[in-house]
């Protein structure tokens, strides 16, 4: 293979996965970032998100000088084989996609080009975007330069990423012509992956409609869990059935307080505002959107049911980030359940393993506690909002003599409600009332 050199714009959780993976293929990368603290960090060998393995592999490569960074895409462009634009694609008012970063990346770049060039989409965008790319790289760049744009969707995930990444499933690349598809099988060939080309709007389409597939099993796993709590069976053991079967399988079926993230709450926004301007009322999606929303305030209900009133009481939160193994806090249902419980008057005592810097920075009237012990202390109830491991081999002895009153609400279904009784709480357990 010969090494490509390859630029990246947006260093964020993909685009510094994706640099720090390319250059472990043998590529040279150069990472580009506007924001200027970002990139001062990489520089100087920091890595700013918390991502198993990324650390080491950024450290490896940014010593071989096979990984570097700027804040001057046009640096990264004088050389760039590929162009990956990775920046993030926030959701709009209207619950489209703000793909305003996108434009000024396409923008830049098309005054930038001055050979031929593959320009890869790997932010996640509404089906159709690659032509709003092509057009603007049209409109700002000089004439008969040749280029090609990509559709590449990403589909690691944020704690596994690295892995997720050098070990994919699949990959899709969307292509129109034979050319760029030569480049983007060079690129990835190293990770002799299953490869998928298809055209660009099928495969800006198969990252919607996946992230849209988890989020409706997710949904269906919690409605499942509204209906075993009324006739008193138990969600994980109708899910653990289900997903026994291969055609079903086992994934993505936990009831718990929902998906988060800066990914699903987005894509499905995004998938049915799409599908709505082409006049397809996506009904489905609508409503595994609105199962989410009532997921997120079953915690604040069930503490209700056996507190009756939030005033002044102090309820332990444990757990922040949207999902264990990451410091994402974007949509993070603990953050909802936080501001619903400050919002009733209650009092909150927070502990996350790892996400407690960036939690300090948005959360107000919080006390940060040391351990999931201490945030427990004198408290009227427990609720576990992220199944990161230190909380499902808890000491639940140690934890019911610090409490002041032994409710316990586990809103990920992550520790055994026959061992919480035993150890004397009022256990609140998602779809699992017959236990
Ligand atoms: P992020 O916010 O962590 O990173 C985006 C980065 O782009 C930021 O560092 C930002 O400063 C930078 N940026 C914005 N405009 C720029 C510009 N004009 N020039 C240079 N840099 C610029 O976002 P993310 O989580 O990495 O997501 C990026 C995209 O990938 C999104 O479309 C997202 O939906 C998609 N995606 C995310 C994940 C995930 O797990 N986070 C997984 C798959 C796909």
């Amino acid at each position: 293979m010969k090494p490509k050199n390859v630029a990246v714009i947006g260093a964020g959780y993909v685009g510094l996965v994706t640099g720090a993976c390319l250059a472990e293929l043998g590529h040279r990368v150069v990472c580009v970032d506007s924001d200027k603290k970002k990139v001062q960090t990489l520089r100087k060998g920091g890595v700013p998100i918390y991502e198993p393995g990324l650390p080491e592999l950024v450290a490896v490569h940014r010593k071989a000088r096979r990984l570097t960074f700027t804040g001057r895409i046009e640096d990264a462009l004088r050389t760039a084989d590929v162009v990956f634009i990775a920046v993030n694609t926030p959701p709009s008012p209207d619950g489209g996609a703000d793909l305003s970063y996108v434009e000024a990346v396409a923008r830049r770049v098309g005054q930038l080009l001055h050979r031929y060039t593959v320009i890869v989409e790997k932010s996640t965008v509404p089906v159709n975007t690659g032509d709003r790319v092509r057009q603007t790289l049209l409109l700002h760049g000089k004439k008969n330069v040749p280029f090609d744009v990509v559709s590449n969707p990403e589909f690691l995930r944020e704690g596994t990423a690295v892995s997720d990444f050098m070990k994919p499933d699949r990959v899709v690349i969307g292509v129109e012509s034979a050319r760029a598809e030569a480049v983007m099988r060079e690129l990835y060939a190293p990770l002799k992956a299953p490869l998928l080309v298809t055209d660009i709007k099928s495969a800006e389409l198969i990252k919607h409609a996946s992230n849209s597939f988890l989020a409706l099993k997710i949904s269906y796993a919690n409605a499942l869990a509204t209906l075993c709590d009324r006739v008193g069976a138990d969600v994980q053991l109708v899910t653990k059935g289900m997903g026994l079967d291969p055609r079903i399988g086992p994934s993505f079926l936990r009831a718990g307080l929902g998906y988060g993230g800066s990914c699903f709450p987005k894509d499905v926004a995004a998938f049915i505002h799409m599908a709505d301007g082409v006049g397809l009322d996506f009904k489905i999606l609508k409503a595994v959107r609105e199962i989410n929303d009532a997921a997120r305030a079953w915690a604040v209900d069930a503490l209700k049911k056996s507190l009756w009133t939030l005033r002044d009481k102090t309820i332990a939160v444990w757990g922040l980030a949207f999902k264990p193994d990451t410091d994402d806090l974007r949509n993070a249902p603990a953050l909802d359940i936080i501001a619903r419980i400050q919002a009733e008057g209650g009092r909150v005592n927070a502990y996350d393993p790892v996400a407690m810097t960036k939690a300090r920075a948005l959360l107000k009237d919080v006390r940060f506690c040391r351990n999931p012990y201490d945030a427990a202390r004198g408290v009227d109830a427990v609720v576990l909002a992220t199944e990161w491991k230190e909380f499902r081999d808890a000491d639940l002895a140690r934890l019911k003599a610090l409490v002041r009153t032994p409710v316990f609400v586990d809103g990920r279904n992550a520790l055994s409600p026959a061992a919480l009784s035993a150890a004397g709480f009022h256990v609140h357990a998602v779809g699992r009332s017959g236990r």
